[in-house]
């Protein structure tokens, strides 16, 4: 079964605490021939003819592009350039068209409305039309500030949906938010638990996320980088720490240690503090805590704002 792709309302961006490294580009070739597709028998003999090989055969001819790029190639014509016309001009536009359209998106899912994770969401439904999956009273709060009408799909707190090929179990979690939620996408080879932006781990959050083979964990803040921070003043901090602000390391270590289970296979650490946190403290005190349980099979990764995760096949 196909699995497109779900654009999250949490950025699930990660890199290793010890080498950065960004995720390869997607690039799509539209290709109709010409020169470089030509071919002849050798060198020193007649007969060169354009638009011979295949857009395959081409990015197949320099194996090394894999190293750098996800390549894709799609066929639009295989001509010589003197024999380019209208016509394949015309459908040439229309596939390149076509491929800007399709961002490979089914939907974008909204945890909450603080602008942290909706302010990117009127620049992206400008190009692509792309529904928006969040609650009523989420989705009045982001229209009260959205400068253009999006297209929302509503799902109640706590309901399941199906969004392409994923099904989705929404849930409540604590948050100085109108209806914040977490989200578990099931999919046919794993489940993918999203829990960030949440004071504390409550009964219900704890049984939503326990079947998580994948987790995005909210690791907010190093407590003592929180409270020695000069520039927050302490309403900030408090709500911060409050029952509905955000997790610390500490408290995601404790997250984790609840819901362990043989089939949790891999944690990105989300939703870090520029200020408040550091990717390898953020790392060091959840992998400490697996140590100490003897959960070795999880693999750990503190996500950053700046560079992407490499991207993980499931
Ligand atoms: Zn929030
Ligand atoms: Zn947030």
């Amino acid at each position: 079964m196909r699995i497109r792709t779900l654009l999250l309302s949490a950025l699930l961006v990660a890199v290793p605490a010890a080498s950065a490294y960004a995720a390869k580009p997607a690039i799509k070739i539209l290709a109709t021939g010409g020169t470089i597709a030509g071919a002849q028998a050798s060198a020193q003999s007649y007969g060169y003819k354009s638009g011979t090989f295949s857009v395959d055969d081409l990015i197949g001819a320099v194996p090394q592009l894999k190293e750098i790029a996800t390549l894709s190639g799609e066929q639009v014509a295989n001509i010589g350039s003197q024999d380019m016309n209208d016509e394949i001009w015309l459908k040439l536009a229309k596939r390149v068209n076509a491929a800007l359209a399709d961002a490979g998106t089914d939907g974008i899912l909204i945890t909450h409305e603080h602008s942290d994770h909706i302010q990117g969401l009127a620049a992206i439904c400008v190009r692509v039309c792309v529904p928006i999956f969040c609650n009523r009273l989420t989705m009045e709060a982001i229209a009260a500030h959205c400068p253009i009408r999006l297209d929302y799909r509503i799902f109640s707190t706590g309901a399941t949906f199906e969004v392409g090929d994923i099904t989705v179990d929404s849930f409540s979690v604590p948050h100085d938010a109108y209806d914040p939620v977490g989200f578990l996408l099931r999919t046919a080879s794993a489940n993918i638990g999203v829990l960030t932006d949440l004071g504390h781990a409550t009964k219900l959050v704890l049984e939503r996320i326990r079947a998580a083979h994948i987790l995005l964990l909210e690791a907010n803040h190093d407590l003592k980088l929180l409270q020695d921070d000069t520039r927050r003043p302490w309403s900030i901090k408090q709500r911060i720490l409050s029952r509905h602000g955000h997790l610390s390391n500490d408290s995601a270590a404790d997250v984790i240690e609840q819901i362990i289970s043989a089939d949790l296979r891999r944690v990105y650490l989300g939703h870090l503090s520029q200020d408040c946190n550091r990717p390898e403290l953020a790392h060091r005190a959840v992998s400490a805590r697996l140590q100490k349980i003897g959960a070795n099979h999880v693999h750990i990764e503190s996500t950053s704002q700046e560079v992407r995760c490499a991207t993980f096949t499931i």
